[in-house]
């Protein structure tokens, strides 16, 4: 996996995790083991990793073969190298990897939308007539997205009072949820949608995000326009980005799409991934998920955002939207693990929670697929809730 870090004087670089060591790419590339690759060390030496994905995916895929053959047999391969390039994870400061530039958030997980369309509409169909015919999202805040470990302060604003009049005060309903995010590596061009069976050349890589959430004030500002000050006061990204071929041997078939999605959203073959996803708050697992049950693939995602000739650039983020499962003990939230507030978690240390108090930490774990060798681990996305004062 691809990061940003630095350590006592140096960096930031690009680093490649290896186990409980990060690879310096900064440093290995002056080595010259890039030089045939026709890859400059220069873009190593940076604070993100947008110059280095903007080499493209072939070339992206080439440098991490390279890697990997240097880390052949143990580290050995490196050693021979050099001797100064693993650096101890736990010496070195993890960085924003990414300069984002948009960041657009989709709703892609039906059993989350189900979720909330009982919630909130107990009469009629849970899910709104379109969800089955375009993965429905809306533009995000790219400023407020911080790297795992970020504090993540408490929002004030509108909340709806007893009296349904409006007061201003911090949240009460402060939520997580549980989401991945694609990196894009490539852009596209204004005007000229990417086609659905050609978008997964635009993923650099995937990451674990939670997409923090204020539920009560999001509940009094979202008409007509949709989320805005309960959503855009922080995001939180892993660290650490999976290249996105590391997903082709979790690939697998979505679940059923009646009614047919128009022919611009049909992909040929399996577009989903088998990535095992879950959720703990302080020391206790809450959820326990898995992307394959998202119902938009990432392909379909990147078709229908691009479809009216809206431009990708490299360094935009797509989040997928909370990923429920169809189980109680699968819910990517907690607006849907306490049933709004009806129905308290009991932790491990005995306490109860609806929504998060401060002080609290929500960590997000990812692994893809079910290799018992360890690889294909997503890492994790982590913050603690600190108070609004
Ligand atoms: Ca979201």
């Amino acid at each position: 996996m691809y990061g940003i870090f630095s350590y006592s004087i140096a960096g930031p670089h690009v680093g490649f995790k290896h186990g409980d060591h990060i690879l310096d790419l900064g440093q290995v590339a002056l080595l010259g083991v890039f030089k045939d690759l026709g890859v400059h060390p220069a873009v190593f030496a940076q604070a993100t990793l947008n110059d280095f994905m903007a080499l493209g995916r072939d070339t992206c895929r080439a440098v991490t073969a390279r890697i990997r053959e240097l880390l052949a047999d143990g580290e050995r391969g490196v050693e021979t190298v050099h001797d100064q390039v693993l650096i101890e994870l736990s010496r070195a400061k993890l960085h924003l990897p990414i300069q984002i530039g948009d960041y657009t958030d989709f709703y892609a997980g039906i059993h989350h939308a189900e979720n909330v369309g009982r919630m909130f509409r107990p009469d009629g169909d849970p899910l709104l007539p379109n969800y089955r015919h375009m993965p429905v999202a809306y533009h995000g805040r790219a400023s407020s997205i911080v790297v795992s470990g970020t504090p993540i302060r408490r929002p004030s604003g509108q909340v709806l009072g007893p009296d349904k009049q409006p007061v201003f005060q911090a949240s009460e309903s402060l939520d997580f949820e549980l989401e991945l995010g694609l990196v894009i590596g490539r852009s596209s061009v204004l005007g000229e949608p990417v086609l659905v069976g050609e978008a997964e050349d635009y993923i650099f890589g995937v990451v674990l995000f939670n997409d923090w959430s204020a539920r009560d004030i999001q509940r009094w500002e979202y008409q007509p326009l949709g989320p805005f000050l309960g959503k855009n006061f922080g995001s939180s990204m892993s660290a650490w980005v999976l290249p996105f071929d590391d997903l082709e041997p979790a690939r697998v078939q979505g679940s059923d799409q009646t009614p047919a999605p128009l022919d611009y959203l049909q992909q040929a073959g399996p577009g989903h991934f088998d990535i095992s996803l879950e959720v703990l708050l302080n020391d206790t697992v809450i959820s326990q998920s898995n992307a394959r049950h998202l119902y938009w693939s990432f392909a379909q995602m990147i078709a229908h955002h691009t479809v009216n000739g809206c431009n990708l650039n490299v360094g935009d983020v797509l989040a997928t939207g909370t990923i429920s499962g169809p189980s109680l003990d699968s819910l990517g939230s907690l607006l849907e693990l306490s049933w709004n507030g009806s129905r308290p978690l009991t932790l491990s240390d005995g306490s109860q929670r609806t929504f998060l108090r401060d002080g609290d930490r929500v960590t997000l774990r990812g692994r893809v697929g079910r290799r018992a060798d360890g690889s294909g681990d997503l890492g994790e996305v982590s913050g603690r809730v600190t108070s609004t004062k």
